[in-house]
């Protein structure tokens, strides 16, 4: 371990999350681009109930990212390295630390991608990954698979019989896009189909523009968003958000305070990225060509300041457009706050209304260039 360059873009190139898995003999069932299985990072809570575990570990394998529906580890491929060895991926030394183990696990030095037994990923299949492991890893890895799966570990507040955003397991059919709703307020067709909105006639969000919402590559759940405002009410709320249910015996909660709404677009950081307060500013924006994403509400959780960093480049900015009203002021303060030590953040004071009210040229005005 003397080498003190490492080349993190051959890493993330030639070596994917899943040749990692295979390094820690993680079992996961592969489907298309999505492979799922058992959580073996050292952090998951051990379930207490006596009941089996449920697969809470879910990775897009073409965009190499990963997020645990239990406890909540998400990011890239080093990013899963760090947690599988007790390191914090939000502290770049330990960043370098899991590079440095990756490099000496795999040949990251060779030209062309490194060499690992085809994986074609079309039909469902299990993969019992142990059995790749040897001839993948270069050793210095030597603890016990076992340790792997069932490590040490001290129980966090996650509840462990609870799936937080979990996949929905399916998607609306029959939306229709060309409602009046929509196109009375400005957004073309272009726009409802990038973010897959459209009037939803039956069903839970019946009446409502239906919301795909996206974390960590997966569609989680919908929003739904009233199109008669003489209809809102404490019951009949303007927007109607997933709730906590049962399925299959498994808790599963939705907590909008876990991701960002349009974050799961953004896989590299980058340099400019607006932070709005409700779903329509996301689509206007987008709609004028700049990159926004939601908090969907006025609140900023500790989660989504984390996220917000994470997506911009310790040298790029976030653009803070909340409404021009206390609750958007209070909300840009906490982004402030929250984000303001790692990141530059410059805040967007519109003189009234929301990002929705003003045109593109006005955005223009305030904005990043394009
Ligand atoms: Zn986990």
């Amino acid at each position: 371990m003397s080498t003190s360059w490492i080349d993190f873009r051959a890493l993330r190139e030639k070596v994917s999350l899943l040749d990692v898995l295979r390094h820690y003999g993680v079992e996961v069932k592969i489907r298309g681009d999505q492979a799922t299985g058992l959580c073996p990072l050292p952090r998951h809570p051990p379930r207490t109930d006596g009941r089996p575990r449920t697969a809470s570990l879910s990775v897009n394998l073409a965009r190499n990212i990963f997020k645990c529906f239990g406890c909540q580890a998400r990011g890239n491929t080093i990013d899963y390295v760090c947690y599988s060895e007790g390191l914090d991926p939000a502290d770049p030394q330990h960043v370098r630390q899991a590079a440095m183990k990756m490099t000496g696990w795999f040949d990251v030095s060779a030209d062309g991608p490194i060499d690992r037994p085809a994986t074609p990923i079309a039909k469902p299949r299990c993969v019992n990954t142990t059995a790749s492991r040897v001839g993948q890893a270069k050793g210095e890895d030597a603890r016990p698979l076992q340790q792997h799966l069932n490590p040490p570990t001290e129980p966090n507040q996650e509840e462990s019989d609870v799936l937080v955003n979990p996949p929905l397991g399916f998607t609306l059919q029959d939306l229709d896009p060309s409602h009046p709703y929509l196109a009375s307020r400005g957004f073309t067709p272009e726009t409802l189909e990038h973010f897959g909105l459209g009037y939803c006639a039956r069903g839970m969000l019946k009446g409502r523009i239906a919301i795909p919402l996206h974390d960590a590559g997966s569609l989680i759940g919908y929003a739904g968003r009233l199109t008669d405002d003489q209809m809102i009410s404490d019951e009949c709320p303007k927007y109607l958000l997933p709730g906590r249910r049962k399925r299959d015996g498994v808790t599963i909660d939705f907590r909008k305070s876990r991701f960002l709404y349009n974050g799961h677009r953004i896989t590299e950081a980058v340099d400019d990225l607006a932070v709005c307060e409700g779903f329509p500013a996301v689509w206007w924006l987008h709609q004028a060509g700049y990159r926004a994403v939601s908090l969907m509400g006025s609140d900023c959780s500790t989660e989504q300041a984390d996220l917000l960093i994470r997506a911009v480049t310790p040298d790029g900015r976030v653009w803070v457009f909340t409404d021009a009203d206390p609750a958007g002021n209070d909300c840009a303060t906490r982004i402030l706050t929250l984000v303001g030590q790692s990141r530059f953040v410059r805040r967007v004071k519109i003189p009234h209304g929301q990002p929705t009210d003003y045109p593109p040229d006005e955005l223009a005005r305030w904005l990043w260039h394009r």
